[in-house]
């Protein structure tokens, strides 16, 4: 029975079916059962629950859901029912945590859906108690508690933690199967401030227990705190290492992670110019020398980001060349002189790997983010809607 006959939307995303442009997406099927190893290694016997908010940081979440429970992982975590929604109607039986904390009027489809609730807020527990009272559902339901220990933007505040926890302890309706908590500088030169947040997790999990709440599972590790090996607990919660992005340093002999995404596309356009012409919206790259400029058919509207714009590079023929002039919505303009036999219909690859005639060379998402003055996730997360995932083994 769905409370008020909410219906939870699922996102939408273009099918390979409609990719009548070059520009594609290549998810690595192979490179997510590989990052999940590592991370496995990393996690030392803690549950591996991949993160897979945001369509799976872009890769496309049922997709990889499914690769990744067949090689192993023990559950999911993603931001918003919807996505957990999504998981469970492509198939997933295995435990998914929906950790942004929005149930609006769909909490019995939640449960329906065997999706299980972060809380942190007391409307929530009332919420949940009062779909159980109803006897919409059997038995208690379960939660995972999340405390806020530092990050300050999600979870029970360690000074309202003793109150919150008796009551909730008292609510019979209610089980806290797990507690979380969130880090805000597993990636930092100094482990310090996690190992901080981590004192504070004990001791909230010591003021649980002391009120009678008994978690069965515990977790706080992100990528950068499994893969330093910290912040250890039942399970740890990878998002980016997964699709390989590493925001630390692996120990030697770790092994690497493998970028599970790449982005191509072809050049549409070619011509030449003269020294002194002007390229591009705002004209804001003018030839140095008698040039050849490619035009590609991916732009902002596709998650190559306008701040690339004369900043970042793109592979074509094996070899990298800049991107020259303002990067518009569909398209993008790329300095080919030095490409020897460039032609219309090359491929040009703005992430990842390729190899060519005139050699062979990669972009990372680390690199991508730099010269867009972001971050990785964020790299990943923008390849929008328009552009098609082709899933690929190996
Ligand atoms: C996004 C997120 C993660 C995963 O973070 P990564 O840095 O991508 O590994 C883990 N936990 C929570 C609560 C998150 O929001």
């Amino acid at each position: 029975m769905l409370e008020g006959g909410a219906r939870v939307m699922r996102p939408r995303r273009a099918a390979p079916g409609d990719a009548v442009r070059p520009t594609r997406a290549e998810v690595n099927l192979a490179a997510l059962r590989h990052n999940l190893r590592v991370v496995q290694k990393h996690a030392e016997g803690q549950k591996v629950w991949a993160v897979l908010k945001a369509d799976g940081y872009g890769h496309g979440s049922p997709a990889v859901a499914r690769t990744l429970e067949r090689a192993g992982a023990d559950g999911f975590c993603v931001a918003l029912l919807e996505e957990g929604i999504e998981l469970r109607e492509a198939g997933i039986m295995a435990p998914i945590l929906v950790m942004g904390g929005y149930y609006g009027s769909a909490t019995a489809e939640l449960l329906a859906r065997r999706l299980t609730p972060v809380v942190y807020d007391w409307s929530q527990i009332e919420a949940f108690s009062r779909l159980a009272r109803s006897g919409a559902v059997a038995g208690p339901v379960d939660v995972h508690l999340k405390i806020d220990t530092g990050m300050a933007r999600l979870g029970v505040r360690m000074n309202e933690l003793p109150a919150f926890a008796a009551r909730l302890a008292g609510q019979q309706e209610i089980r806290v199967t797990g507690l979380m908590t969130h880090l805000a500088d597993a990636d930092a030169a100094s482990p310090e401030e996690m190992r901080e947040q981590m004192r504070k997790f004990e001791l909230a999990t010591a003021e649980g227990v002391k009120v009678g709440l008994r978690p069965v599972v515990r977790h706080a590790a992100n990528s950068a705190a499994v893969l330093r090996r910290e912040a250890k607990l039942d399970a740890v919660r990878p998002g980016v290492a997964i699709f390989g992005v590493s925001p630390v340093i692996l120990e030697q002999g770790a092994g690497e992670l493998h970028l599970a995404m790449r982005v191509r596309t072809e050049i549409a356009a070619l011509r030449t110019v003269e020294a002194g012409e002007r390229i591009g919206y705002g004209g804001l790259w003018t030839a140095a020398r008698k040039s050849v400029i490619a035009t590609i058919p991916m732009g902002y509207a596709d998650g190559l980001s306008r701040a690339l714009t004369n900043r970042g590079h793109a592979l074509v023929r094996g070899k990298r060349v800049p991107i020259a002039g303002a990067v518009s919505m569909d398209m993008a303009m790329l300095d080919v002189t030095d490409i020897a036999g460039v032609s219309v219909r090359d491929e040009a690859v703005v992430l990842g790997a390729q190899e060519g005639p005139l050699g062979k060379d990669s972009i990372s998402a680390e690199e991508v983010a730099k010269h867009a003055g972001t971050i990785a996730w964020e790299v990943l997360t923008s390849i929008s809607r328009r552009v098609p995932r082709f899933y690929r083994e190996p």
